[in-house]
Order: structure tokens, then C-alpha cells, then sequence
């Protein structure tokens, strides 16, 4: 183990070339998925890829990845790494560095000549961020994608096809790149954490206990129009009042009660909607997140109880209509271990967190033991302004080596 160490120099360089391919001129990338930028990156991982002497596979949902192969050819592999689209004007971290330290693992094992029971496979998964379909190669890979939804992507028809005929990519394909989870020996990731967690604990890396889980649904609460002149507070029965109360609430309950659980109220429209008209109704969008499902259960419970009792107290109608619900993904135990041991092989500090945003890992974590770990990053993220400090980067790099091999002599 103590032989096994990543090249901080050559990752660096290639993290500078890849920053560079859709570069926003401001520390940013703008990189959506099969855009031309994005086909650019990937391009210049595949010859990355084909100039280090490692076997390139690519799959019919577009993922790539640098396969270093075991001995033993029937053995199951393991997937490490993340993904190379961005959101628009997004940071240069976010999933590239993922997989560029997965990359790099790959390339210190074999530099290392050690020999593996797996395949060791780093990955870089095809729209991430959901420009065309969410997660769109993960979920093509663990097979839990749906021709549904490649009917009817998050972009219009038009530009979906036309990014799919430009990277060579068609529906069928997409279907077909499912793997049978029986030759999954698991998948790690890493990435920024994109939240000031670890930044306020002092540590350096995060092992992320599960991915949340989230719920949405639109509110209305039904009043009656009056004039806000001479209708005295009393005596109305106003739509807006309610929803802002219950703002305000839903805020204080989920910070008291719910500490692992977040809420957003996102959107919040009056109608009629002139200064001197109470409000006649008030819809409102609101989403939540929490890391298991008692917490999804009794916070939405929570949430729709306290929504009634403000329509009660304002004498107003509640619709309540639910839109998205994603189930919350555990990650696997005997992951967290590896990362874990990887922690205390390198002195480490680290911490136990839940991941608030989707990941890969998610999708990956339904049909394999996955797990992911996050290293320290400010200036928030999805846009230009993310940035994690270098020795960071290389610590997180370090450490998915280290769970990589750690992890591997647990597989039965
Ligand atoms: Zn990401």
C-alpha cells in the first residue's frame, strides 16, 4: 500500500487541459451534455485514454472509460468515477474531477503493476446534469432508464435528436447499454461537495452516508377576492396571508425538528395580483429533501398537516397536488468502510455526511453496492465561482485509490 500513490503532477495537468475544453473564461466550464464543448472533453478523454496504452470502452448510452483488466477474465468490474457535462456556465470541478482522480487511480494501480480481482473500469457517465435525460448513462448502464422518458426528454424532441446524432448515439443503443449487475463488482465516486459542510468541520473528506431523497408537490390555497381597502384583516379570507404563514412555519419546523431534512419554497404566485385586491388564491411550489424514508414520510405528512391548519385558520380551500417523488439511495456499508480505511491509511480526517444533491452514485447504488466521497469546496456550485483547493483535490484522489484497493480485498 505504501508504494501506491497517485501522480499529483499529472493529474494537475490533466485537470488543466480538461478546464480548459468549454472554458467560461472565469474559472468556469460551460460543458451541457453532447453540446460541442462536451463533445470535445470527450474526445480528449478518449485520447487521454488511448496515448497512456489503456483499453477504451465506450457503451451505446455514449459513457466511456479506461478499463484496466484483471487476469482473470471472468472476473466482475469495478466502476470509479463520475461524469464530464456541466450545467451551463457551470464550475470546472463538478464531476471532472471525479473523474479524472478515478482516471488516475486507475493509471497509479497499473503503474503500481499490481494485480486486481476486478476490472477496474473509470467511468465517465453521460449527462450527468440532465440536460437531455437525467442522469441519463447512469440509469442506461444500471438499466433502470425507460424508453418513456427518452420520449420525452427535459429538452425538446428536436434538440435532443440532434445531440444524439451528433454523438452517434441512438435511442436503441442507449437501451441496450444496460449490464448485468451480476458483473458489477460495485462503483466509487468522488466529487465536491458543493456545500460547506466540511469546510466548517475541518475535514478533508466526506464518506457520504446516502443520497436524499425528494418530494415535490404544488400547493393552492383558495380564498375569496375582496377589496383591500374595505374588508377589514379580519373578515378576509386570504389566499396569500395562508401560503406566507406557512413559509414561514415550514421553515422554523424543518430547522427544529427535521435537522437532516431540507425545504424550498420555490415559487409562490397570487391571484387576481394587483396592489388592492386580496388575494384570491395563492399557489406554491415546494420541494423537500431527506436522507431516508421515515424522514420523506413524516416530513411530507408534516408538511400537508401545516398547510392545513393555515387553510383552516384563514378559511381558505387546500389542494395539494404532488409532482416529483424520488426515492431516497442508501450507499453500500462495505463502501463506506473502504473509504473509511482509506481515510486512516492516508490520516485523513473525515466525516459522515448525506449528499443533498443527485449524484451517478444514486443510480448506480440501486443495482450494486456504490458509495461516493466528497471533498471540501467553496464559492458554491454550478457556476463559475466553485473552486476546491488543490491539496484537496489531491487528498480526495488519494483516497479513492486507496478505497479502490481497500475495497476490492473485501469482495468475497
Ligand atoms: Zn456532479
Amino acid at each position: 500500500m505504501t508504494t501506491l500513490r497517485i501522480d499529483p503532477d499529472r493529474l494537475r495537468r490533466d485537470f488543466d487541459r480538461l478546464s480548459a475544453i468549454g472554458s467560461t473564461g472565469d474559472g468556469g466550464v460551460h460543458r451541457p451534455a453532447l453540446g460541442d464543448d462536451h463533445l470535445a472533453a470527450r474526445r480528449w478523454f478518449r485520447e487521454r485514454i488511448a496515448s497512456d496504452g489503456l483499453t477504451l470502452h465506450q457503451d451505446g448510452a455514449g459513457n466511456h472509460s479506461a478499463v484496466l483488466r484483471s487476469r482473470d477474465p471472468g472476473a466482475p468490474t469495478l466502476l470509479v468515477g463520475s461524469h464530464l457535462d456541466s450545467v451551463p456556465r457551470g464550475g470546472r470541478f463538478d464531476g471532472a474531477l471525479g473523474v479524472l482522480a478515478a482516471y488516475e487511480a486507475v493509471r497509479a494501480v497499473r503503474d503500481a503493476g499490481l494485480e486486481l480481482p476486478v476490472h477496474l473500469e473509470a467511468i465517465d457517465f453521460t449527462d450527468e446534469e440532465g440536460a437531455l435525460v437525467c442522469l441519463l448513462g447512469s440509469r442506461a448502464l444500471a438499466g433502470t432508464l425507460s424508453r418513456d422518458e427518452l420520449d420525452d426528454p427535459r429538452c425538446d424532441l428536436s434538440t435532443f435528436e440532434d445531440r444524439l446524432r451528433q454523438a452517434d448515439l441512438t435511442r436503441q443503443g442507449i437501451l441496450g447499454a444496460r449490464r448485468d449487475p451480476k458483473t458489477l463488482a460495485g462503483f466509487l465516486e468522488l466529487h465536491i461537495e458543493q456545500g460547506p459542510r466540511l469546510i466548517s468541520a475541518s475535514a478533508a473528506i466526506g464518506i457520504v452516508t446516502s443520497i436524499v431523497g425528494i418530494g415535490s408537490f404544488t400547493l393552492r390555497f383558495g380564498g375569496r377576492a375582496d377589496h383591500a381597502g374595505t374588508t377589514p384583516l379580519d373578515a378576509r379570507r386570504d389566499a396569500g396571508r395562508g401560503a406566507a404563514e406557512l413559509i414561514v412555519a415550514a421553515n422554523e419546523i424543518v430547522e427544529r425538528d427535521f435537522p437532516a431534512c431540507v425545504i424550498n419554497f420555490g415559487e409562490m404566485k397570487f391571484a387576481p395580483g394587483a396592489y388592492n385586491i386580496v388575494p384570491e388564491s395563492a399557489e406554491l411550489a415546494v420541494e423537500f429533501r431527506a436522507p431516508d424514508d421515515d424522514g420523506m414520510r413524516s416530513l411530507e405528512a408534516r408538511l400537508v398537516d401545516l398547510a392545513r391548519q393555515q387553510a383552516d385558520r384563514h378559511v381558505l380551500d387546500l389542494q395539494v397536488r404532488p409532482q416529483i417523488s424520488i426515492a431516497p439511495v442508501p450507499c453500500a456499508t462495505e463502501v463506506q468502510s473502504a473509504f473509511e480505511a482509506a481515510c486512516q491509511d492516508l490520516a485523513l480526517p473525515y466525516r459522515h455526511l448525506t449528499s443533498g444533491a443527485g449524484h451517478d452514485t444514486g443510480a448506480m447504488a440501486l443495482v450494486c453496492p456504490s458509495g461516493m466521497i466528497f471533498i471540501p469546496s467553496s464559492g458554491g456550485s454550478h457556476s463559475p465561482r466553485e473552486h476546491a483547493d488543490w491539496d484537496a483535490c489531491v487528498a480526495g484522489a488519494s483516497t479513492l485509490l486507496h478505497a479502490v484497493v481497500r475495497y476490492v480485498k473485501e469482495i468475497p
